[in-house]
C-alpha cells in the first residue's frame, strides 16, 4: 500500500505516509459509522464515535460520602469540540471533581452535563468512555510489556500503529533505547521508568485510542527539563482535533487556552482568555498566576 512504497526519504517521509494512510483508514470508518454491522467484523467493539461539545449546566454535586457539603454549586460552561479549556484554582476548588462527573464516576444532584447536546447519562457508558481519554498527574503503568501498555485502548492495534503512537508521543527513542523495546516489562517487576517517561507512554495510549475528549490533569511536581519539553510537546500533538479540558498547572497551557475557568470554592468566579482575566484587577487569576506560576 501507500507507505511501503517510501523507502527512500527516511523516517520523516515514512512517517508522513503512515499519516497519510492512517487518515484514509480514519475516514474510511467514519463512512463505516453509519453500518455498525460492519465495523464490528473490524474492531472489538463499536464505540459511536462523538464530536466531542463538552456542556455543563448549573451542575450541583456533593460526593456521596460527604452529603453535607456541595462540591459544585453551579457550575455552568461548555466548550465546543476542539477547543482547549484550562480549568484552574486552589487546591479543593474541585477540579478533579469535574473531570470524575465527565467519566460518570457519580450522579450528579442537580443540573445537567451534556455532550454534543445528548444528557451524558442517557449515553452507554462504555461508548460515553470509549470516546474518552485522562492523562492523570502521576500515570501508573500496569506489570507487562510498554507494547501491552500502550495498546490498552486498542487491544486489536498493529503494529504500525504503536509505533506511530509512540513516536507521535515523543517515546519513540526511549524505547528504543531498551534492549527488548516495545516488548521491555515495565510496571513493579520490570524496569522503572520516569515520571516523564510515564507521561509519554500515557500520551501514546491516547494517541492510539483517538478520544474525542481528552481531560489533561499535569503534573504539578515538575519534570527534568528535557523531559518537561518532550512531554509538551507530545501533549500539545495529543490535543489537535479534539476538545480537551485541562486541569492545569502551568503558564505555558494555560496562556493559549481557548478558555480558562477559574474555579474556587465550587463556584466559576472568572471565565476568559488568559489576556482578559489578567485584565480584571485583583482578580483570583490575576493573583494565582503572578504566585503560583512565577518562574515556571
Ligand atoms: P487539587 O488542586 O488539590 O487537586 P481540586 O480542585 O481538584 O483540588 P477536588 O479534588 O475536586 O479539588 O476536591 C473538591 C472537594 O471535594 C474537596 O473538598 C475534597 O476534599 C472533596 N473530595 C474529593 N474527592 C472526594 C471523594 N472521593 N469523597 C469525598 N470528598 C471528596
Amino acid at each position: 500500500s501507500t507507505f511501503i512504497g517510501a523507502s527512500f526519504g527516511g523516517i520523516a517521509e515514512l512517517y508522513a505516509q503512515i499519516q497519510k494512510a492512517v487518515g484514509a483508514t480514519e475516514r474510511v470508518f467514519e463512512l463505516l459509522d453509519e453500518k455498525p454491522e460492519k465495523i464490528n467484523a473490524t474492531q472489538n467493539h463499536s464505540v459511536e464515535k462523538i464530536k466531542g461539545n463538552v456542556t455543563f449546566k448549573n451542575v450541583q454535586f456533593s460526593y456521596p460520602s460527604r452529603p453535607e457539603i456541595q462540591v459544585l454549586k453551579g457550575v455552568s460552561f461548555s466548550a465546543n469540540f476542539g477547543q482547549k479549556i484550562a480549568i484552574v484554582g486552589p487546591s479543593g476548588a474541585g477540579k478533579s471533581t469535574i473531570s470524575a462527573l465527565l467519566l460518570r464516576f457519580y450522579d450528579i444532584d442537580g443540573g445537567q452535563i451534556l455532550i454534543d447536546d445528548k444528557n451524558i447519562y442517557d449515553y452507554d457508558l462504555e461508548n460515553l468512555r470509549g470516546n474518552l481519554s485522562i492523562v492523570p498527574q502521576d500515570v501508573i503503568l500496569f506489570g507487562g510489556t510498554i507494547r501491552e501498555n500502550i495498546a490498552y485502548g486498542k487491544p486489536n492495534a498493529t503494529d504500525e500503529e504503536i509505533f506511530l503512537a509512540a513516536q507521535q508521543a515523543n517515546a519513540l527513542d526511549f524505547v528504543n533505547g531498551f534492549p527488548e523495546k516495545f516488548e521491555t516489562l515495565v510496571g513493579e517487576r520490570g524496569i522503572k521508568l520516569s515520571g516523564g517517561q510515564r507521561q509519554r507512554i500515557a500520551i501514546a495510549r491516547a494517541l492510539l485510542k483517538n478520544p474525542s475528549i481528552l481531560i489533561l490533569d499535569e503534573a504539578t511536581s515538575s519534570l527534568d527539563s528535557e523531559s518537561e519539553k518532550l512531554v509538551q510537546e507530545a501533549l500539545e500533538t495529543l490535543m489537535e482535533g479534539r476538545t480537551s479540558i485541562i486541569i492545569a498547572h502551568r503558564l505555558a497551557t494555560i496562556r493559549n487556552a481557548d478558555q480558562i475557568l477559574v474555579l474556587s470554592d465550587g463556584t466559576i468566579t472568572e471565565q476568559g482568555t488568559h489576556d482578559q482575566l489578567l485584565s480584571i484587577e485583583k482578580g483570583l487569576y490575576k493573583n494565582l498566576s503572578t504566585l503560583q506560576f512565577s518562574g515556571n
